[in-house]
């Protein structure tokens, strides 16, 4: 897949506007278009790959740089009442957009096992 057929290699590009919550030299962070709580908040590395298995598989400069990041965001978006980080994967998880990315959600009671 080139950064042009990617949605999220393209907003990383600008090309598509997005809300950014965080914006560093491997990770950029952006609020959701389709908030499923008060904080739902999106964060990719800025390289693309397709999902968190390429992603542990292919480099953990950058897997770690999006640990930090999360890291960062709670702090920077005051979520010490809690918080949870989904990587959706694949077809039965539910991924619809093939650049990793780790979701964010926040501000509510999330309820447990997921849907
Ligand atoms: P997935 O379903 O792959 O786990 O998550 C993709 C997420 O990207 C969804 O929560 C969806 O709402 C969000 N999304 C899709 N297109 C856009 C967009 O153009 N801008 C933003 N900010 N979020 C998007
Ligand atoms: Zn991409």
């Amino acid at each position: 897949m080139s950064d042009s057929d990617c949605l999220f290699c393209r907003i990383v590009a600008g090309d598509i506007p997005s809300t950014q919550v965080l914006n560093n030299d491997h990770v950029l962070a952006f609020r959701d278009i389709a908030p499923q709580a008060p904080v739902h908040i999106v964060v990719i590395p800025k390289a693309h790959f397709a999902n968190i298995v390429e992603l542990g598989a292919g480099d953990a400069t950058q897997a770690g740089e999006l640990m930090a990041a999360i890291s960062t965001i709670a702090t920077q978006e005051d979520l010490a009442d809690g918080f949870r980080v989904v990587f959706n994967t694949g077809s039965d998880g539910g991924q619809t957009v093939e650049h990793v990315h780790a979701h964010v959600l926040a501000g509510r009671s999330l309820t447990w096992p997921p849907g």
